[in-house]
């Protein structure tokens, strides 16, 4: 019986998705025995021809040339996975998208007019179907082989919605915001970075995207009155998972905010 077939593409990123499949090491030798790498031309320039079964797809649609790409992707494959908060929210890429492209354009580049974009840089699953999300800057490796094992055993995929909060507590981290004064937005994030940040001496600042059952009303109540300086919360909600649904929001909120406290000054 001939092996699935897993195909890798890159989008508007910076590869980092991808590296870390390469950083699977032990677990990509195991996995190159139960798949078939059709396609991954950052590990190797053999390409088998389509359609795949699994698609792992990095960065956020930001061209009319890569929503081309993806739309013909979507139709080539089975299983279409998002890997990286570039591909589940639009990324670091995203900030564009609250100011006009024209203007950005106009102050970056000498000839703004050989310029190819979208209006907007936005995740995968704004241009097509999406079967599986996988967030994080980058992802973590372990979750990835886990959405592979899971979609060869045609069962669901096993990943965490908690906070990240959950985590510090089961590893005994001491809370940066309680006991430290550093605003974190660990309470509204999804885990699986490892506590990566809290566990090094700063507050976390989203990577991970949304948790799902997170209340960013509570974490903005919890967080903004020991916020270093003015702004510092909304930056949090402002970086590279700003364009999630549920970040976006809360930092409109904090925005409107702010207006209004500017206002009511004046
Ligand atoms: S999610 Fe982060 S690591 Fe992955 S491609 Fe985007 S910027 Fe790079
Ligand atoms: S350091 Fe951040 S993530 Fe950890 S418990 Fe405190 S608020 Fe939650």
């Amino acid at each position: 019986m001939s092996k699935p077939t897993v195909a890798v593409y890159k989008f508007s990123s910076c590869d980092g998705c991808q590296l870390s499949i390469l950083n699977l090491e032990d677990e990509l030798l195991e996995l190159a025995g139960a798949v078939e790498i059709a396609y991954f031309l950052e590990a190797r320039r053999r390409t088998l021809p389509g359609p795949y079964d699994i698609a792992l797809v990095e960065g956020s649609i930001t061209t009319p040339h890569e929503l081309e790409r993806i739309q013909e992707i979507r139709k080539q494959v089975k299983t279409l996975v998002a890997l990286g908060t570039c591909a589940t929210a639009g990324g670091i890429q995203a900030l564009r998208n609250y100011t006009r492209l024209d203007d950005l354009s106009m102050v970056v580049y000498e000839h703004p007019e050989y310029l190819h974009a979208l209006p907007k840089s936005v995740p995968l699953s704004e241009q097509v179907k999406v079967d599986f999300e996988l967030w994080g800057c980058p992802v973590n490796k372990y979750q990835l082989v886990e959405v592979i094992q899971a979609l060869l055993q045609k069962r669901r995929p096993n990943l965490p919605t908690q906070s990240v909060c959950l985590d510090c507590k089961r590893r005994g981290i001491v809370c940066m915001a309680v006991a430290h004064g550093v605003a974190c937005l660990g309470p509204a994030t999804r885990t699986g970075c490892g506590v990566l940040c809290p566990s090094n001496g700063r507050g976390c600042y989203g990577c991970f995207g949304p948790a799902p059952s997170a209340d960013m009303k509570t974490v903005i109540t919890a967080m903004l009155p020991i916020e270093r300086y003015p702004g510092e919360v909304r930056g949090l909600f402002s970086n590279i998972s700003n364009y999630a649904p549920a970040f976006r929001t809360a930092a409109e909120m904090l925005a409107a905010q702010s207006n209004q406290i500017a206002g009511e000054n004046k």
